[in-house]
């Protein structure tokens, strides 16, 4: 599965990207006896200085596939093309050089900081690691990265449990900026922090981008969040993304079943729209990854499944205006097909 693209300035194309996990057996000689397919051929571009964002249940693969961009999991399969190099393919200095360019904001602010570092330790490291500042240098360009992510710069030789959520998360993001980036996968930034703090880093986050030119993958379960910050959406479900939009094209005109059934839960601010809003519900679980189904993934749970789901993956195809959608609803061989059955 490629996805090709006619225009724009591409920073970062992911191509059939695999990220499986193997599952052992035995105590003491291991053997495999299978895998967890956490991200199972996934394949998008970003253009530089946009906002792709990446929608999915839990344990849907989106964080995974956030790792794998960055090489913190090595892929089990697929090319990440970082301005048209092969990160998948670099190691040693030509990959730390590579990081330096490519950062990750984590979900959880009270996990991420080393609770025994100060601000100054925490926010330097990554000046010192990639040899951009040290000592006095060092100190005034972290007190100007808390300035700019709106912190108290003379803070710096403050703990991590002496801030509140949000302020620390700030701290999260300072340090992801300190290497001057360009890209930044955000992982679900704002899910651990209550809601009135969530749109003051939202805020931040959007300023960063405009003053730097940053390009961001968001990661989030939260539709609403997503069309707010995103300028093209990808919905991933079971380790695949299974469509891809430009935000308001995948808002206002869902094709997937899985999307429409997210959508169809997200409440809408009009009390009138809200009354008439009908709600997609899904039934059973999501299988297993280490167990998916064979066929179109979501087959089990599509209220619009036909037989050849069961049989056939569907390719992701441009159904037109960039946006791919796998599923064989869209597919002309499949509506042919039925057209003979039914005819
Ligand atoms: Fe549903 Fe079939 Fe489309 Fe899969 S391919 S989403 S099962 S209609």
């Amino acid at each position: 599965m490629e996805i090709t693209q006619k225009n724009g300035n591409i920073i970062l194309r992911v191509e059939n990207l695999k990220m499986y996990f193997p599952i052992l057996r035995g105590l003491i000689i291991q053997r495999k006896i299978g895998d967890i397919k956490a991200v199972d051929g996934v394949s998008f571009f970003i253009r530089r200085g946009e906002t792709l964002g990446l929608v999915g249940e839990s344990g849907c693969g989106k964080s995974t596939t956030g790792r794998a961009i960055l090489q913190l999991y090595r892929p089990t399969g697929g090319h990440v093309y970082f301005e048209g190099k092969d990160l998948t393919k670099l190691k040693g200095r030509e990959l730390r050089q590579m990081r330096r360019r490519i950062q990750m904001i984590f979900q959880d602010p009270y996990a991420s900081l080393n609770p025994r570092m100060t601000v100054e330790a925490i926010v330097g490291e990554p000046l010192e690691v990639h040899g951009i500042a040290k000592g006095k240098a060092k100190r005034e360009r972290v007190q100007e990265l808390l300035a700019q992510v709106g912190l108290n710069p003379y803070f710096i030789n403050r703990y991590p449990h002496e801030f509140s959520g949000g302020q620390r998360q700030r701290i999260g993001i300072a340090r992801a900026l300190a290497v001057d980036p360009d890209f930044i996968v955000c992982d679900e930034p704002i899910s651990a922090l209550d809601v009135s703090i969530q749109a003051q880093i939202i805020n931040l986050l959007q300023d960063l981008q405009e003053q730097r030119g940053l390009t961001y993958l968001f990661i989030a379960h939260d539709l609403s969040v997503v069309r707010h910050i995103s300028d093209r959406v990808a919905v991933m479900y079971l380790g695949k993304i299974v469509e891809m939009a430009d935000r308001d094209e995948l808002y206002e005109n869902p094709l997937h079943p899985y999307t429409q059934a997210l959508l169809s839960a997200v409440p809408i601010p009009d009390p009138e729209v809200e009354m008439k809003r009908q709600r997609i519900i899904l039934h059973g679980e999501v299988p297993s990854p280490a167990n998916p189904p064979k066929g179109c993934n979501f087959h089990t749970r599509c209220p619009r499944v036909m037989d050849i789901c069961r049989e056939k993956e569907p390719a992701f195809v441009d159904v037109g205006g960039e946006h791919f959608v796998a599923c064989f609803l869209y597919s002309d061989k499949v509506a042919e097909e039925s057209e003979v059955t039914t005819g």
